[in-house]
């Protein structure tokens, strides 16, 4: 078991659902790990990237120097075919800012309109990026989910675009899966579990 000190990880997040999910997900690796909020950080580092990649090298970057703790920070999104790969980098704030995530997958249904089920192929993204204390970024990984738009939003379980995030393969959205399914699937799941090795030679090293 990890003990409290430097080897601590700061999952530098300030989205809910992805708080969440890296519960699930680093929950059983006996790392300690602590939120944002927990650290006492409330500045929010502004996504200026061109790509998932910048941002989540820049957030990394940034809360490692404002923590001074072993840092890790993911930048994701949704890439529509339709829309020429948007929302992309800006799926958070698309639709504008204020927006709930029901609003703004209701606009994403809007825009795509009857635009037909083999046209309507889309992928969510994460990449995450590890920092030193020092800001030094140790490594990045990447995931990618592939899926499409579905019709209408269907289930509860996730969050942002989950309800309407439908995976071919098994016939449900995303927002249907049970959690343990969704991170075996996710892009999210897949980029934390590429870079556990990363982090866990970073934690053995801090001993
Ligand atoms: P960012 O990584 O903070 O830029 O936010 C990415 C945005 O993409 C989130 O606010 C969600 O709207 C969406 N998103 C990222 N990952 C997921 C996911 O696993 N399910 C549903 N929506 C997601």
């Amino acid at each position: 078991m990890v003990k409290h000190g430097a080897r601590r990880l700061l999952v530098a997040t300030h989205n809910q659902g992805k708080v969440v999910e890296y519960a699930d997900i680093l929950g059983d690796t006996g790392l300690d790990w602590l939120t944002l909020v927990e650290a006492g950080i409330t500045d929010d580092v502004a996504e200026t990237g061109a790509t998932f990649l910048d941002n989540a090298i820049l957030k990394a970057v940034a809360y490692a120097r404002l923590s001074k703790l072993l840092t890790l920070a993911d930048d994701s999104g949704l890439a529509v075919d339709a829309l020429g790969g948007r929302p992309g980098v800006l799926t958070a704030r698309y639709g504008g800012p204020g927006l709930s995530a029901a609003e703004r997958y209701g606009l994403l249904l809007r825009e795509l309109g009857d635009t037909p089920d083999a046209q309507r192929t889309a992928r969510f993204h994460c990449v995450v990026a590890l920092a030193a204390p020092d800001g030094t970024i140790l490594g990045t990984a990447d995931g990618v989910c592939e899926g499409r738009i579905a019709r209408a939003p269907a289930g509860e379980g996730g969050f942002g675009y989950d309800p309407v995030f439908y995976l071919p393969e098994r016939g449900l959205t995303m927002a249907q899966l049970p959690a343990d399914e969704k991170h075996r699937l996710s892009h999210r799941g897949r980029a934390a579990r590429a870079i556990q090795p990363l982090l866990s030679r970073t934690l053995t090293n801090l001993t």
